[in-house]
């Protein structure tokens, strides 16, 4: 007999057929949810909570039906996220109710790569682990075991751990994403406690901060207003990212040459004059130094090294400073990855200061906690949050998430999560 299919029953079929055939590939089906499925009833009930699937952390509300989240929107009082959510917060539920989630300890029963698992209780994994810690400890030393966490909150738990185990090497989302930019923050204005107004800037130089396909909603969404709002947005990017598609300008530079652009706009907003001096002598140093230090990196220098013609360089440099303090060179995340990345986001955090546009509107300020609110305002209008307190383990030295290490490591011990509480019937709307 022919077996009709039909496209729905099709997908039915093979989409059964693929859960089924994944499951019996994936250790343990432990946190699946009764499949039983019940008509949603009404329910305008929303909870507010933070979305924990990626580091921005933006607010959410979350719909409650029988005790099961089963909707995530942001949430409508957030300014900077105009009450959105990216496509991953919104499937945060997926996640946390996905059957082939692992919400109990594992321990490999096969050879490695072979796939055998079995579950075992918390007792036996921490045994486990506290056992095998202890011989890498007593053999190798402490500190050949590096740890590493996602970051936020686990990052406090992880540094105490690993003060408590004796390793100084940790590592976090710090680490790898805005590293380079807070180090450069902090050597430059004494903190990385910096943020930028993209939404009333009027001239931005956006280098491969590439928003539009990255993670931060209220970025994307201040750009965008800046943007509508006569913003000229000019992208240095060797791809023609989404920001490069909505730019004024997209100037494809050569990998690792934006430091040379930098360098070089620098060395003509001092050459020409274009910075403002009243804000340098007021509140800088070493601008002597710095005059002598750009001297030789001319546009035409920085040609050669960035493929953006001298004559470009040289009129965004005045284009940039025309617009000041309304305008930026936005300090953005890590892109490139060379030895140079430090020192390019230092060069780019010296010509914002260099156009005087700290605590102006369109440009970059201080974070300001309620408490600072409250002061200018002169009365009680922010509240005032308390920090998460973290149990206090021993610590054996003074340690920062990020060490950079100068010899082999022996194991990682990695605190991973995902996005939310790893029991079943706890309630994480991530
Ligand atoms: S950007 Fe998306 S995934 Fe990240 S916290 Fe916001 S909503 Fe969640």
């Amino acid at each position: 007999m022919t077996q009709m299919l039909n496209r729905r029953s099709f997908l039915k079929l093979s989409s059964t057929a693929a859960a089924v055939a994944g499951m019996s590939s994936v250790p343990g089906l432990l946190g699946a949810l009764e499949p039983e499925k019940k008509a949603l009833i009404g329910n305008a009930q929303f909870t507010a909570s933070v979305c924990e699937m990626c580091s921005t952390r933006c607010p959410i509300e979350a719909r409650v039906e029988n005790k099961e989240g089963v909707f995530i929107r942001g949430n409508p009082k957030s300014k900077g996220t105009g009450g959105r959510v990216c496509a991953r917060g919104g499937s945060g539920f997926n996640q946390l109710y996905d059957p082939q989630r692992i919400v109990k300890p594992l321990m490999r029963v096969g050879e490695r790569g072979e796939g055998k698992w079995k579950e075992v209780s918390w007792d036996e994994a921490y045994t486990f682990i506290a056992t095998k810690l202890n011989g890498i400890k007593e053999k190798y030393g402490a500190h050949t075991v590096a740890f590493s966490a996602k970051g936020g909150w686990e990052t406090d738990y992880l540094v105490n751990f690993a003060g408590g185990f004796g390793s100084p090497n940790t590592f976090d989302h710090g680490t790898t994403c805005p590293l380079a930019y807070g180090v450069a923050l902090t050597t430059v204005f004494g903190t990385s406690g910096v943020s930028r107004d993209f939404g009333k800037c009027k001239y931005m130089i956006n280098l491969g901060h590439n928003v539009y396909e990255g993670i931060v909603i209220s970025y994307a969404r201040a750009i965008t207003e800046a943007v509508e709002n006569g913003c000229k947005l000019i992208s240095l990017d060797p791809r023609y990212s989404v920001l490069s598609s909505k730019a004024t300008e997209w100037h494809p530079v050569r990998p690792g040459g934006d430091v040379a652009f930098v360098l070089a706009l620098i060395n003509v907003l001092i050459t020409e004059n274009l910075y403002d001096k009243k804000f340098v002598e007021k509140y800088c140093e070493g601008f002597d130094e710095l005059k002598a230090s750009v001297a030789t990196y001319t546009p035409e220098w920085a040609s050669k090294e960035c493929d953006i013609s001298a004559k470009d360089i040289k009129r965004i440099a005045l284009e940039y400073a025309k617009a000041a303090p309304a305008a930026m060179i936005d300090y953005g995340h890590r892109v490139t990855y060379t030895p140079e990345e430090i020192e390019l986001r230092r060069a780019i955090v010296i010509a914002n200061v260099l156009i005087g546009n700290i605590e102006k509107p369109g440009g970059f300020y201080f974070n300001k906690g309620a408490s600072m609110y409250n002061k200018l305002a002169g009365e009680k209008v922010a509240l005032s949050l308390k920090s998460l307190k973290v149990p206090e383990f021993k610590k054996f030295m003074n340690l920062n998430a990020s060490t950079v290490l100068i010899y082999p490591i022996v194991s990682l011990a990695i605190f991973l999560k995902s996005s939310g509480i790893y029991q079943k019937n706890s309630r994480c709307y991530s």
